[in-house]
């Protein structure tokens, strides 16, 4: 008799999503031909920039010849596009990185569910809430939480990102030993100050822990003041690992590629304390367990950093940023406290009484869909997320009806 892994029997099924989907089919079925405006999805909207459809049609093209025809690339990716995003997201913003640090994936969804491999199972993992729940449920999946008990699973270690904090975890007074933090944040849109990373660092220094750096929104950081890579902050190398994607930066949702970022000097410690590195361990799992992107889409990615790229990835970024700040005036301006939307494409609203009450409101009064924050932890309840992938005449619309509804 096969037994199955009991931990698939602690998740909680991601209710969030479908049911979203059921008051929308509702709603749709009661209100037949009522235009629905979607502001609820965590994914793009805009065609691929065409710096990177060129690339990767050549690409195609060179495949179809003999001498272009390239099988199994390098697991870890190729250096034309290692050694660009090295040069480009790292190097030029002061952070050393060596394109050899740099790991090419289809996802950083998957990175950020994978990497917690490399560490034992009885380590201790503190995740942010409210959540971007692949932290949580590929921890729950390996085995290091107990039951679920109301709304938390045992064993984890929360960090509330509340309005108190500004929505950025303050530094646990316990000992844990893996920390992902998200920046700017999905769910909230907060972003973190050089300080406050800063602050993580000192911690995983001390600790000997290790920080799980998601930046996959780093494209919309427009503060200059604000790090856009966790290797601007001093002593980073040796406790952080930062996971980047071009998902949500060139709208590569539906075409896949992503990076991980590991230092040659990043350590996890073995049962005698002895310091292993993590480089070594990722490059085994990596080239055990995957097989490399392919080279048109490599090809597509590298594009973003030429001349040409970098100006289309940036109007892409705008766009959105546009309809965020459209969003988050008019929320503001109606009296309700948010965040985010200045240098993320998310704007994190506190409503008054809970998510989904207001989730309904929108919907069957406005016909405007948003995303009810307590589906990303016990911290999002009270509040919900709008997004700011849409068009601009879309957003326009939808926040025409919140104003003529909530004023
Ligand atoms: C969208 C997103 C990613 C990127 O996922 P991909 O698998 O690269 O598409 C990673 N982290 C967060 C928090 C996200 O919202």
């Amino acid at each position: 008799m096969v037994r199955c892994n009991p931990h698939y029997g602690k998740l909680q099924s991601s209710y969030l999503f479908s049911d979203i989907a059921k008051r929308i089919a509702k709603f749709q079925e009661a209100n037949p031909g009522k235009d629905l405006i979607r502001l609820g999805i965590g994914d793009v909207t805009l065609p691929l920039p065409p710096a990177c459809v060129a690339a990767f049609h050549a690409a195609v093209d060179e495949m179809a010849t003999e001498e272009g025809f390239r099988g199994y690339g390098p697991e870890q990716g190729y250096d034309f596009l290692r050694e660009a995003i090295a040069e480009n997201d790292f190097r030029a913003r002061g952070a050393e990185v060596a394109p050899d640090e740099v790991f090419v994936s289809d996802g950083a969804k998957c990175d950020t569910g994978n990497f917690q491999e490399l560490v034992a199972t009885d380590a201790v993992i503190a995740v942010p809430d409210p959540v971007y729940p692949v932290y949580v449920d590929t921890n729950v999946m390996a085995g290091r939480t107990g039951a679920f008990k109301d709304g938390r699973y045992e064993g984890l270690v929360y960090l509330q990102s509340v309005r108190g904090n500004d929505y950025v975890p303050a530094i646990p007074d316990r000992h844990v030993d893996v920390v992902y933090l998200c920046f700017p944040n999905n769910p909230t849109g907060a972003t973190a100050t050089r300080a406050q990373l800063a602050a993580w660092v000192a911690y995983a220094r001390e600790h000997k822990a290790l920080l799980l750096f998601d930046a996959a929104y780093e494209a919309f950081i427009r503060d200059p003041e604000l790090p856009h890579s966790i290797y601007e902050i001093e002593g980073a190398r040796e406790v952080a690992v930062e996971f980047r994607s071009f998902s949500k930066t060139a709208g590569f949702t539906g075409t896949r590629c992503a990076f991980t970022v590991v230092p040659k000097d990043c350590m996890a410690y073995d049962a005698d304390g002895r310091p292993q590195p993590l480089h070594s361990l990722w490059n085994r799992r990596h080239t055990t367990k995957f097989n490399g992107v392919s080279y048109p889409v490599q090809r597509a990615a590298a594009a973003i950093y030429t001349g040409e790229g970098r100006g289309q990835v940036r109007g892409l970024t705008d766009y959105y940023l546009k309809n965020a700040r459209k969003i988050r005036s008019v929320i503001s301006g109606l009296g309700f406290h948010c965040v985010g939307g200045d240098n993320s494409p998310y704007i994190w609203i506190q409503v008054d009484g809970d998510s989904w009450a207001f989730f309904d409101r929108l919907l069957n009064e406005a016909a405007v869909v948003c995303t009810p924050g307590s589906g990303f932890g016990a911290c999002g309840e009270g509040y919900v997320r709008i997004s700011a992938f849409n068009q601009y005449e879309r957003v326009e619309e939808a926040m025409g009806r919140l104003q003529a509804l909530l004023q």
